[in-house]
């Protein structure tokens, strides 16, 4: 996929999906390469922040202190479009949730973007990979392009047993995986709001699936869009990484915590070549 950089503004409002709170993020040119964001103690490269997956979302926490929970999304519209140079201004705790999905971010960016220079993408050259059958796994392996192979399987029988597998390109990204939305079990949502988190979550930025019944009212805006939300997730994630992957990426019932982990071996990786 061809580097991009962000042309010109974008300014996204809403809610965060877990906080609840008001929130504005603006998406703008970056003078330099990468992906930056402008926080009240400076400008930051993402790569320099530490992410927490613990919490049902990724959040970033800078060298100044600050916090931003649930970037993935936005991240992953990033990805998808090729865009590794932008400047993202967040107004609020929180990223805002939009319907869920990447679908809004990637179709208002994607007319924003130019070709660009300047960064360089990681290439996976040997194998990393942890976990198993029943915690869940991720690897990932050497390969020419960025591809994803990812699966799930959930006891609800809306969900079962679902894969995605693709070679990620810009036009698979906006029609497979942007429109995605964020998908709970009715079950767990008791849970999450005990934990004080899904305050912002509605049924207009939320699948919530029931156990026994097939699905909610709402009905699936594309075929396994589980798994093509958890495909989204895994590419905001690795987007942490600051840079492209060159390699193929397979995961088994992963989640936030280790898409990151993965993250943290790939760039100890790094340090040890
Ligand atoms: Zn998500």
């Amino acid at each position: 996929m061809k580097i991009q950089a962000i042309k010109s503004e974008a300014r996204f409002r809403g809610v965060g999906i877990h906080s609840g709170s008001p929130s504005e993020v603006v998406v703008t040119p970056s003078e330099s390469p990468g992906l930056f964001f402008s926080l009240p103690g400076g400008v930051f490269p993402v790569q320099s922040a530490q992410a927490d997956g613990t919490a049902r979302g990724t959040t970033l926490v800078f060298p100044d202190g600050s916090r931003v929970m649930t970037v993935e999304h936005l991240l992953a519209a990033l990805s998808g479009l090729g865009v590794w140079s932008a400047l993202l201004s967040v107004s609020g705790p929180e990223m805002p949730a939009m319907d869920g999905s990447a679908k809004v971010f990637a179709e208002t960016l994607a007319p924003l973007c130019e070709p660009a220079g300047g960064v360089t993408p990681l290439t996976v050259i040997r194998e990393i990979a942890f976990g198993g059958p029943e915690e869940g796994y991720i690897g990932v392996i050497p390969s020419d392009t960025f591809e994803i192979t990812c699966s799930i399987k959930y006891d609800a029988p809306a969900i079962g047993s679902q894969v995605f597998e693709g070679t990620m390109s810009r036009d698979v990204f906006i029609e497979a995986i942007a429109p995605a939305r964020t998908f709970v079990l009715a079950s767990e949502i008791e849970e999450i709001r005990k934990r004080g988190l899904g305050r912002g979550g509605a049924m207009d930025n939320v699948l919530v699936i029931e156990d026994d019944v097939p699905i909610s009212s709402q009905a699936f805006r594309v075929p396994v869009e589980p798994v093509r939300h958890k495909v989204l997730d895994l590419m905001g994630d690795l987007a942490t990484l600051g840079v492209p992957l060159k390699g193929r990426v397979v995961a088994y019932r992963s989640g936030h915590r280790m898409h990151l982990e993965l993250v943290r071996r790939i760039r100890r990786s790094l340090l040890s070549d």
